[in-house]
């Protein structure tokens, strides 16, 4: 047995163990989760355990759906809100294997490790912070379909001991027993929206973090009789949900995006990092932002970026420097502002990391930074100055996508299809789709 196996084995007579949930994402990150009993433990950390993988979103087809699900031990944690002294319940996420042990490339955390392993070859490490927003709505009915607000809050409001509060200490700590490192929590600018912000950690064991943190925010929020979501715009006129990116690639102990003598404190390589973002941003967005819904956020107006430019104070730019701080030249970074909190992590750092990299191999100049507001510059300034816009839709953004040769080499042929077929048939599903606002609109005119 090796080591990591003893250790499992371990714990989880400790931790009095007596269920462990087999973690794993579908293609649209999803979470899926089967239990096994504290007795198949270590057969299935040795070998996995089978599950029919004909009905995950984007696995195998019915004539192929004997897939297996290999534990990975570093990933083992009890559930603080399942019981305690006997009976207690660990999670661990899979790596998705075929029958034959090969490895199945349909799996989005193979997807990721894979980029991190092109990235490590470079010599580069990955690390990611992302702050996601979300909101918390009233469920009187139990069925997650009310939009009324718990409050009337906004940004960096102190509500007095309302229920959000509460809510979100119960959150920060239950996340802190999972592992999870909480920097900062706050009320956010929308009435009922919140953030909490998770120390920045290597990609992988971040896109595991988003899929703790998005179960730990609804299981919270559910315990206490009402409900969180991660819908990107969920109430039309007020300010989106964001999962804004914080990024930056290490050498050994070094920050290759610092330099202590340009102007923004940033290296050549960071230049060609948000270069090759910016170029490639609209190919990726719809892994980044992979919803209908999604692009309700992406307008002028609601602190969502639409511009393709970057700066240092602006928000409205899709990539943002934050400020440096003297002795922090361990935290230069930058911000990716589009994607939000409903993408499939996993797939989303991919291809983030792809197109930085792309840009630090092909040497892409970043254009000049632009520090004046972009939402307020009439379309001719903005041309003049050559700044271009995400896709405004998800369909322009599929098709964006379909037509990336660095994405489907960053998916692979499998997720790469499968996405984009499960995308298309999400667009048409919407395109025929009667709403309320032709109703209103059209009804008493035509
Ligand atoms: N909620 C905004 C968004 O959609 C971001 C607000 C902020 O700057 O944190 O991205
Ligand atoms: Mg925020
Ligand atoms: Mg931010």
């Amino acid at each position: 047995r090796s080591d990591s196996v003893e250790y499992v084995l371990k714990r989880v007579k400790e931790d009095k163990v007596k269920f462990i949930r087999l973690w794993f994402t579908d293609i649209l990150g999803q979470l899926k989760s089967f239990a096994i009993t504290v007795g198949e433990l270590e057969g299935a950390l040795e070998e996995g355990m089978g599950f029919d993988g004909s009905s995950i979103e984007g696995y195998a087809r019915i004539d192929e759906s004997d897939m297996i699900a290999l534990p990975d031990p570093d990933t083992y944690k009890p559930l603080p809100w399942r019981p305690k002294d006997e009976a207690a319940v660990a999670r661990m996420f899979c790596d998705i294997k075929k029958p034959g042990g090969e490895q199945f490339e349909g799996d989005p955390r193979y997807v990721l490790k894979r980029m991190l392993k092109r990235a490590a070859e470079a010599g580069y490490v990955y690390y990611v912070g992302p702050e996601l927003e979300y909101f918390y709505f009233k469920d009187e009915n139990r069925d997650q379909k009310s939009t009324e607000f718990l409050d009337q809050g906004g940004y960096f409001d102190l509500t007095p001991l309302d229920v959000a509060t509460d809510l979100r200490r119960q959150t920060v700590l239950t996340l802190e027993k999972m592992g999870i490192a909480v920097e900062y929590s706050h009320h956010e600018v929308a009435p009922s929206q919140h953030e909490i912000d998770i120390q920045y950690t290597d990609a992988l064991t971040m896109a595991d973090n988003v899929m703790t943190y998005r179960l730990v925010v609804k299981e919270i929020a559910r315990q206490n009789g009402v409900y969180a979501s991660f819908m990107p715009k969920p109430v039309f006129g007020v300010n989106g949900s964001g999962m804004h990116c914080h990024q930056s690639l290490f050498k050994g102990e070094n920050n290759a995006f610092f330099d202590s003598t340009d102007p923004y404190h940033l290296s050549a390589t960071a230049r060609h990092y948000i270069a090759g973002i910016l170029k490639h941003a609209p190919e990726f967005c719809a892994v980044t932002n992979q919803w209908i819904n999604s692009y309700k956020r992406l307008v002028p107006g609601y602190e969502a970026p639409v511009y393709l430019s970057w700066a240092r104070r602006n928000r409205s730019d899709l990539v943002r420097v934050p400020e440096y701080r003297p002795g922090k030249e361990k935290s230069t970074r930058i911000e990716l502002r589009s994607p939000d909190p409903a993408c499939n992590p996993y797939l989303a750092f991919a291809v983030m990391l792809a197109a930085g990299l792309e840009g630090i191999e092909k040497k892409y100049e970043a254009p000049q930074p632009v520090e004046e507001n972009v939402y307020e510059m009439t379309d001719q300034e903005r041309r003049e100055r050559g700044i271009a816009t995400l896709p405004g839709s998800l369909d322009a953004a599929v098709c964006l996508l379909e037509n990336s040769d660095l994405m489907r080499q960053t998916l692979g042929d499998h997720v790469f299809n499968a996405f984009i077929e499960n995308k298309r048939i999400e667009c048409d599903k919407y395109r025929i789709h009667v709403t309320d606002w032709e109703r209103e609109r059209y009804l008493p005119i035509l």
